[in-house]
C-alpha cells in the first residue's frame, strides 16, 4: 500500500511525487506514455535534444521557482527570440520596434504608436478575436501576423472566434527594440534538455510507465490511500457531461542534411499559404554544433490524426462544462485533481511549479 498514487508523470505529479517523497511518504507514479516528462519531454536524435511535444522555454521572475528548479538542473540562458514569416517578409515576434520598422519604417517609439493609433478600430466591447485583435494591434498586424494563424490553429474563422482572456500577454507590443519574446528575469533550457530535471526529481521513486490509469482503474486506486490525478477531467468522469476540447497540434520531426536549416529555433508561419503553424529547429536551443540538423513542423491536430490536446477552447460552452466537472472533482474523496489537463487550462511551467508547490504545502504540512 503506497501513501500516495501519483497519474501522470509530468511536470506537476513530479513535483509533486519528489516532495512527498522527501516527507518520507510512499509514492508509486504511472503514466500512459513510454517515459517520463510529460509534454517537457525530449528524444535524443544524433546528440540533439527534440522538443517532441512542442518548443518549451522555461521562465520565471519568481525566486522560488528558480532556486528550486536549479536544486535540479542548470540552465543555458537561451533567450527565445522567434520569428513569424508571412508572405516572404520575416517579422520579430512578439511585435517590437524591429517588427514596426519593418512593418511600417518607423524607427522610434513615437512615430510607431501614432502609426499604431491610426490603424487601431476602437470597440466599446470587442465581441470576437477579430475585434479585439483590430482594436490591440490594428489592421496590418491583425492581417499579417494573427488572422490566418488564429485561422489556421482553430479552423475558425477569427470573426467567430471569442475574445482571448490573455491575449495581450501570448503576443505582447512592446516599443522596445528588445527582441525576447519573455522578459523575466530567468530563462533558458535545462543544459542537457528537460530529461535530467525529471530523472532527479523521480529518482528512487517507484515508476510504472506504459500504464493506463483507466485500463487498471481499480487495481491501481486500491494500492495507495490518496491519488493525485493529473490527467483529463472528464475523462476521470466517464465524460459524463460530454468531452472538453482542446486545440490539437501533431508534430512531424524530420533530419536536414545540413548544419543550420533556418537559423534560428522557431519561426512561425502567420499565412495560410502552409499548413503547419510553426518550423522548430531545435539544435538553436542549446546551441548545438552538429553536422546535421532535426525540424520539426507542427501542424494543427485537425490536419492531421493524434495530435495532443494543447490549448483549451475557453469558449462558454466548454467553461460551463468544466465547471461541473470541477464541482465533482472537489466531491471526490481521496484524490487530489492538479495540472493542466485536470484544471482545463494552459499553465505555464512556472505556474505549474507554484500549483504543485502550493498543493504540497497544503497537503503535506508538518
Ligand atoms: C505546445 C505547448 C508549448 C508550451 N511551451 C511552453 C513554454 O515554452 N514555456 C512554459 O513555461 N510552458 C510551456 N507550455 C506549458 C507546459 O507544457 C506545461 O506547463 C506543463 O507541461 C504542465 O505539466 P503537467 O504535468 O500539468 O501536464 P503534462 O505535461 O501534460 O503531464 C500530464 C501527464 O499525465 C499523463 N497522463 C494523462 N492521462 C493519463 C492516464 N489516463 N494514465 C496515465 N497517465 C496519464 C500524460 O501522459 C502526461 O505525461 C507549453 C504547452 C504547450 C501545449
Amino acid at each position: 500500500m503506497y501513501d500516495y498514487l501519483i497519474v501522470g508523470a509530468g511536470l506537476f505529479g513530479s513535483i509533486f511525487a519528489h516532495q512527498a517523497k522527501k516527507r518520507g511518504k510512499s509514492v508509486l507514479v504511472v503514466d500512459k506514455r513510454q517515459h517520463v516528462g510529460g509534454n517537457l519531454y525530449c528524444q535524443d536524435e544524433e546528440g540533439i535534444n527534440i522538443h517532441k511535444y512542442g518548443p518549451h522555454v522555461f521562465h520565471t521572475a519568481n525566486i522560488e521557482v528558480w532556486d528550486y528548479i536549479n536544486d535540479f538542473v542548470s540552465f543555458n540562458n537561451f533567450q527565445y527570440s522567434p520569428m513569424a514569416l508571412y508572405q516572404g517578409w520575416m517579422y520579430n515576434l512578439p511585435c517590437n520596434m524591429n517588427t514596426l520598422n519593418k512593418l511600417w519604417s518607423v524607427v522610434n517609439p513615437e512615430e510607431a504608436r501614432a502609426r499604431l493609433e491610426s490603424q487601431r478600430v476602437h470597440y466599446e466591447k470587442p465581441l470576437n478575436l477579430e475585434e479585439q485583435a483590430l482594436s490591440i494591434y490594428g489592421k496590418d498586424i491583425y492581417e499579417k501576423l494573427v488572422k490566418d494563424f488564429a485561422e489556421k490553429l482553430t479552423g475558425t474563422p477569427c470573426e467567430k472566434l471569442p475574445p482571448i482572456a490573455a491575449l495581450g500577454a501570448l503576443l505582447p507590443l512592446r516599443y522596445t527594440y528588445d527582441n525576447r519574446y519573455h522578459t523575466d528575469t530567468w530563462q533558458g533550457i535545462p543544459v542537457g534538455g528537460y530529461n535530467p530535471l525529471f530523472d532527479n526529481l523521480l529518482s528512487g521513486i517507484a515508476l510504472k510507465l506504459d500504464t493506463d490509469f483507466f485500463e487498471n482503474r481499480d487495481q491501481l486506486t486500491s494500492m495507495a490511500h490518496r491519488v493525485v490525478y493529473t490527467g483529463n477531467i472528464d475523462q476521470y468522469f466517464d465524460y459524463r457531461f460530454g468531452s472538453l476540447d482542446y486545440y490539437g497540434l501533431y508534430y512531424e520531426h524530420e533530419l536536414v542534411n545540413t548544419r543550420n536549416h533556418q537559423g534560428t529555433a522557431v519561426i512561425f508561419y502567420t499565412g495560410k499559404e502552409v499548413p503547419y503553424t510553426r518550423i522548430i529547429e531545435h539544435k538553436h536551443f542549446e546551441r548545438g554544433r552538429q553536422p546535421i540538423t532535426i525540424v520539426t513542423h507542427e501542424y494543427p491536430a485537425s490536419t492531421k490524426k493524434g495530435g495532443e490536446p494543447c490549448y483549451p477552447v475557453k469558449d462558454s460552452e466548454n467553461h460551463n462544462r468544466y465547471i461541473k466537472y470541477r464541482e465533482l472533482a472537489d466531491a471526490e474523496a481521496g484524490v487530489i485533481f492538479g495540472g493542466r489537463l485536470s484544471d482545463y487550462t494552459l499553465y505555464s511551467m512556472e505556474q505549474t511549479f507554484i500549483n504543485a508547490l502550493a498543493l504540497v504545502k497544503n497537503e503535506l504540512a508538518g
